[in-house]
């Protein structure tokens, strides 16, 4: 099978594997866990922030970053498409109790002025605005990077109005490699940031949620109260460092798949399609002569796994399980399925 349904289908390879059996493990929620307080170090310095922290997951790593920065009865403002509004299962209205605030991007991108136009005055009718939500990637806009000089307006405007920005950057070291810019370039338009090791960087398990130390303080706090305290996750973080040692680089492969994935589907007919749309390793496309549900099947039948974003496109997600030779072939399978479309 070519699995392109996602990055987090990735598997540990036997450098991270050997370091998972042989991390030296304490008791995290004691502090005494040694690989993870290297990688917690490691990624702070990453990102340019003064503290990190582990986290089971990346949805546990936003949700953990608006309970912190917010109190209930307050509104976040966040991309309608963004995975914090579409995909954690309206986890921060249950939990932070806040209410978001949707805003149509363009491709992901929230604008400033946007922005600054939704956050909310002062009227006792009106709830406080008290969290802008970006995300770098945009995974639904199809991994389209944030331009750094976009997100420095937004951060200018939070700024002018006391307000914090949280960037969901799961996929934030593809926003980097593809565009030369460093990640704590885009991070210093941040007060925190979430990101995964468990995606395009390989590591089985974890995100990572950075801030100032303070803030990570707090976190700490929230993510004990949610069941996320591990107690010898060194076997975890041994991995995430051999992520961030060894397979930032490497992204740029999967961007290079990517990019030969939709030069050769700009040729097909049946699909609708604009090669300027994919900047990382996220390829979405909307078949025009039947419907996504069929494509999916046909293509799964061919050995081509992808996912159907409803209601009418279907992504492909570049991996590090997918070699050049893989996407050839399923280029080829592209044709043949919708030459009969
Ligand atoms: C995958 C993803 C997350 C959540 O990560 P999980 O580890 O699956 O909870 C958050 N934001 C974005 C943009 C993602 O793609």
């Amino acid at each position: 099978m070519i699995d392109l349904r996602s990055d987090t289908i990735t598997l540990p390879d036997e450098t991270m594997r050997r370091a998972i059996y042989e991390a030296e493990l304490g008791d995290d929620v004691y502090g005494e866990d040694p690989n993870v307080n290297r990688l917690q170090k490691m990624a702070a310095d990453l990102v340019g922030k003064e503290a990190a922290m582990l986290v089971p997951s990346g949805t546990m790593g936003n949700q953990v970053a608006i309970l912190t920065h917010c109190k209930p009865g307050t509104e976040v403002i966040m991309e309608a498409d963004s995975h914090i509004y579409y995909y954690e299962a309206a986890a921060a209205s249950v939990f932070a109790g806040i209410q978001p605030r949707p805003l149509q991007g363009q491709k992901g991108v929230l604008p400033a002025d946007l922005v600054e136009w939704a956050i909310r005055q002062d009227d006792i009718h009106l709830p406080p605005t008290s969290l802008i939500c970006l995300e770098n990637t945009h995974n639904r806009a199809g991994g389209r990077i944030f331009p750094l000089e976009e997100m420095k307006s937004v951060f200018n405007v939070a700024k002018k109005h006391g307000l914090p920005v949280h960037l969901d950057g799961a996929r934030i070291f593809n926003a980097s490699v593809a565009s030369g810019v460093s990640v704590k370039d885009f991070t210093a338009c941040t007060t925190s940031i979430q990101f995964c090791l468990s995606k395009g960087l390989g590591a089985p398990v974890g995100s990572i949620i950075a801030g100032p130390a303070e803030f990570i303080e707090e976190a700490r706090r929230w993510r004990k109260r949610l069941g996320g305290g591990m107690r010898q996750a060194g076997i975890i973080a041994a991995a995430g460092i051999v992520a961030l040692d060894k397979m930032v680089d490497r992204l740029a492969e999967d961007h290079a798949n990517a990019r030969l994935l939709a030069e050769g589907l700009a040729e097909l007919k049946g699909i609708d399609f604009n090669l300027d749309d994919v900047d990382t390793n996220i390829v979405i496309v909307k078949p025009t002569g039947m419907s996504v549900q069929e494509l999916g099947q046909q293509l799964k039948k061919r050995g081509v796994l992808t996912v159907v974003m409803q209601p009418d496109r279907i992504r492909f997600t570049t991996n590090k399980e997918v070699s050049r030779m893989d996407i050839e072939k399923t280029i080829s399978i592209l044709e043949e399925v919708l030459a009969n479309s």
